[in-house]
């Protein structure tokens, strides 16, 4: 019987669902697909600064599994950066620490399984434009 894979931990969301580059419209670009524990590597080694075994360990994955998972990432990035591409960070093979969702207004991740109307970020933003 096979190994039953394990989830790769992530620690939330990320803050947006996307990159795209600028001044053209979504319709013409084409996209690639950066998954949500690629994302998380990219994040805990190159944002972060951790080595990969500190990396391993966030993630709950062995040191190779991460390293392949990061290399991957890290040529998703390029190949986006490289062929003018947008990126969707979507799917994987992940779970998340508690329940996350995302502001209906400005599709930013929150923390939170309760259903929002909007996140403090999008109020915050408000705040300060009105003052
Ligand atoms: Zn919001």
């Amino acid at each position: 019987m096979a190994r039953p894979r394990r989830k790769r931990c992530v620690s939330g969301l990320p803050m947006v669902e996307g990159f795209k580059p600028v001044g053209i419209p979504m319709k013409e670009l084409s996209t690639v697909t950066l998954l949500f524990e690629e994302y998380e590597a990219i994040r805990l080694c190159d944002y972060l600064g951790l080595r990969q075994e500190e990396a391993a360990a966030m993630m709950k994955v062995s040191r190779p599994t991460l390293t392949r998972v990061y290399e991957k990432a890290r040529r998703t990035v390029a190949t986006a950066f490289a062929e003018g591409k947008a990126m969707i960070i979507e799917g994987g093979d992940y779970q998340t620490e508690g329940d996350w969702s995302r502001c209906p207004r400005c599709r930013r991740a929150v923390s939170g399984s309760q259903h929002i109307a909007k996140c403090g970020l999008c109020e915050t933003s408000e705040n300060k434009k009105s003052t």
